[in-house]
């Protein structure tokens, strides 16, 4: 094996994430053409059935070309499935927009509010509320995140921010340094939560000035990751991981549960395995949102349990993932 000296690392610096950002694929054609599956072209809907496909090649790199069944590859690929209209799935699947309280600030649960802090993501998950949610005027971190700071300021029964989106790490580090000079306005709150699916789809996100401000806050820091499948990991995604402990932050993961995907005892087994050897504990296991256009990966509430009972028994307590459905109006996530 060929090692660069450090003086040739540092006359090639790492590319930049935004760089990474800017160079996902959006092209059903050219991302077939990468997994060496052009054959599948015959089966992509028109337009991208109204939610642009984008991944990032780093996660691309991690499909099996060949594989048209490969986990990662059905996270991003647009179907034909997805324009079949099925009764009951809907654009505002989980109640958010009742659930608005200032610009971006969604206040559902007791002692929590989340921040809509982006409305983009690096990666475009076909299963995803996202693709209907009107983004438009509903950012937090608009105006120098004024109308959430004034509205998380007046309710001190807040005590945990949690960013959310979008991805909120598609923000420049400097638009998380604003928000956080705005916090020392907040007293209550004690605990920052970051939901963000990055360090997984584009581990280079995580650079030294993230982890600098990361660090540097006086809150307790908690970041969700977001993974399906053991396969969505490699080594930039675990040094990712480290780093963010390192930085003090403790890792949970979340996922959500889709057929032909992950709906199998082995697969999600294997993930919080998996998780745990990159340092994070499993949280959530989500019954999909039923959004329009995702029905075709729904996976029954018996088989859900049936699976969920299935990975208890071969694991230890702590790797086995809450299984919840999120249904507007109730006072948390709703166990199964
Ligand atoms: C999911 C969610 C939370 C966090 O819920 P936890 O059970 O604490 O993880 C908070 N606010 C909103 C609006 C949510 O959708
Ligand atoms: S919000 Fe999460 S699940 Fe939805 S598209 Fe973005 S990364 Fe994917």
């Amino acid at each position: 094996m060929i090692t660069a000296s450090p003086a040739e690392r540092l006359s090639s610096p790492e590319p930049d994430w935004r760089e990474s950002w800017r160079n996902a694929v959006t092209d059903a054609h050219e991302l077939l053409r990468l997994v060496e599956l052009e054959h599948l072209a015959l089966r992509l809907p028109a337009g991208d059935a109204g939610f642009a496909l984008r991944v990032p090649r780093g996660f691309v790199a991690r499909m099996r070309p060949g594989d048209p069944r490969d986990p990662l590859l059905l996270q991003v690929l647009p179907q034909l499935a997805e324009l079949e209209h099925a009764p009951g799935f809907v654009a505002d699947a989980v109640g958010d927009l009742a659930a608005r309280e200032a610009q971006g600030v969604l206040h559902k649960y007791h002692g929590r509010a989340l921040l809509i802090a982006s409305g983009s993501c690096a990666v475009n998950c076909r299963y995803c509320f996202r693709r209907h949610f009107p983004y438009g005027e509903e950012i937090a971190a608009a105006g120098q995140w004024r109308q959430a700071l004034d509205h998380l300021r007046a309710d001190r029964s807040i005590s945990e921010l949690i960013l959310s989106g979008g991805d909120p790490l598609a923000l420049a580090t400097s638009k998380l340094e604003e928000l956080s000079r705005g916090l020392a306005e907040l007293p209550h709150v004690t605990r920052l939560r970051i939901h963000t699916r990055l360090p997984v789809v584009l581990p280079e996100r995580i650079d030294g000035p993230f982890l600098a401000w990361l660090g540097g806050l006086r809150l307790q820091t908690v970041v969700v990751l977001h993974a399906n499948h053991s396969r969505e990991f490699d080594a930039g995604v675990d040094a990712a991981c480290a780093s963010l402990r390192q930085a003090g932050a403790t890792l949970l993961n979340q996922s959500v549960l889709l057929r032909g995907i992950n709906d199998d005892a082995d697969t999600l087994g294997a993930l919080s395995e998996r998780l745990f050897a990159a340092g994070v504990l499993p949280y959530y296991l989500h019954q999909l949102d039923r959004v329009q256009g995702a029905a075709h990966f729904e996976v029954d509430d018996a088989r859900a349990l049936a699976l969920v009972e299935e990975i208890r028994k071969r694991l230890p307590g702590y790797l086995v993932p809450r299984l919840v459905r999120e249904v507007a109006g109730d006072a948390s996530k709703r166990p199964l």
